[in-house]
């Protein structure tokens, strides 16, 4: 582990060991909390629960993003055990927007085995947290620090960034275990009293001071015990990861209706959207779209008339681009749609979890 400062860089245990410890960021770091916290929705409860949908919430997404989602959420499924009791489709309709579907089959699958396995009660070790589906490291630390007042870090973007700063770690972060180094400094960091306000501080800090770009050093609760702000290395610390060229992808949804129905396509295991309901889409352009709808499978044999252009958009899927252009056709009356596959009218559309680009679709067909 490389730490910046006078001299040549330290590595190891030394690097863990010239980082200030708790004794003197964890008062500094709570008296800044007490002034300056965010006022979230999951901040006002320690019901485990809440912590937890709040935390697979905020994955990979922004906290404003998920303020209403979450009150969404919690309105309609208040307690571990509701959740437990819903579909998966509806609780993929409340998620609707969010984004990476995965966490909410998981959230759902996680609440049927409380349920099942708990007697309906959260698991009060990391240990045993970490054995539920989509429960990682991040997710059972916070757990168990926030809701349950035990003195476990965790790590995630913002608190990623601060302890590296703080530290002076200055190697690459991202790759399996690159975070290691810094789960290990956040362990020596985290206080016995408070650990579950501690690391909301932490995260805060990230989010409001310590900013990816001009962190606001004067401001920093913590600046007098940061190595990157004493070794003039704020800049360079994290070190980024580097980014994954952007895949241009083009493909042509078809809108295919039959009378005032439309046929709908459940996205398939393994499939991006698994579980949401899509238009069908052929991996082809708008203009060799009529032949390439006449060969696939999603026909289940019917015959599709001539198509016209609904229109066209954009939108991203992980490092994916996707131009998708929209055609209508119609079907035929013979044959059928095969399995996973719904005649739908276009109100009945609204009550549907739907994939984001589906949604849009949905809007075109009115
Ligand atoms: S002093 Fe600057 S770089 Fe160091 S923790 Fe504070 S905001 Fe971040």
């Amino acid at each position: 582990m490389q730490v910046a400062g006078k001299g040549k860089p330290r590595r190891g245990r030394a690097a863990v060991h010239g980082m200030p410890g708790a004794a003197t960021v964890a008062p500094a770091l709570l008296a800044w909390y007490g002034r300056a916290r965010r006022d979230l929705p999951w901040r006002r409860s320690q019901d485990p629960y809440r912590i937890w949908v709040s935390e697979v919430m905020l994955q990979q997404t922004q906290v404003e993003r998920v303020k209403d989602f979450f009150v969404r959420f919690i309105d309609r499924f208040p307690a571990v055990d509701a959740l437990a009791a819903a579909t998966e489709h509806d609780v993929l309709r409340l998620w609707e927007g969010l984004g990476y579907y995965r966490r909410a089959r998981q959230l759902h699958a996680a609440a049927k085995a409380i349920v099942a396995d708990h007697g309906g009660e959260f698991p009060r070790t990391v240990a045993e947290l970490r054995c539920l589906p989509g429960i990682g490291r991040y997710t059972a630390g916070a757990i168990a620090s926030i809701a349950m007042g035990l003195p476990e870090p965790i790590v995630e973007a913002n608190s990623r960034r601060v302890i590296a700063r703080l530290s002076g770690y200055a190697e690459r972060l991202d790759g399996p275990g690159g975070d290691e180094p810094i789960w290990q400094v956040a362990a020596t960091l985290v206080p016995q009293q408070h650990p579950g306000r501690f690391n909301q501080a932490l995260m805060d800090l990230g989010a409001m001071v310590c900013t990816p770009d001009r962190p606001l050093c004067q401001a920093c609760p913590l600046a007098e015990c940061c190595t990157a702000q004493r070794t003039g290395r704020v800049a360079e610390i994290p070190v980024k990861a580097q980014r994954r060229a952007v895949k241009a992808i083009r493909e042509t949804a078809v809108v295919v209706r039959r009378g005032n129905r439309v046929l709908v396509v459940q996205r398939e295991p393994g499939e991006w959207w698994e579980g949401l309901w899509d238009f069908p889409r052929v991996a082809v352009a708008a203009r060799a779209a009529p032949r390439a709808i006449q060969r696939s499978a999603f026909l289940g044999g019917l015959a599709c008339g001539a198509t016209s252009r609904l229109g066209r958009f954009t939108h991203s899927v992980t490092h994916h681009r996707i131009t998708l252009d929209v055609v209508a056709c119609e079907a035929g009356r013979t044959g059928r749609a095969a399995q996973g596959r719904r005649w739908v009218t276009a109100g009945a559309l609204a009550a549907l979890a739907m994939t984001a680009p589906g949604r849009r679709i949905a809007k075109l067909v009115g």
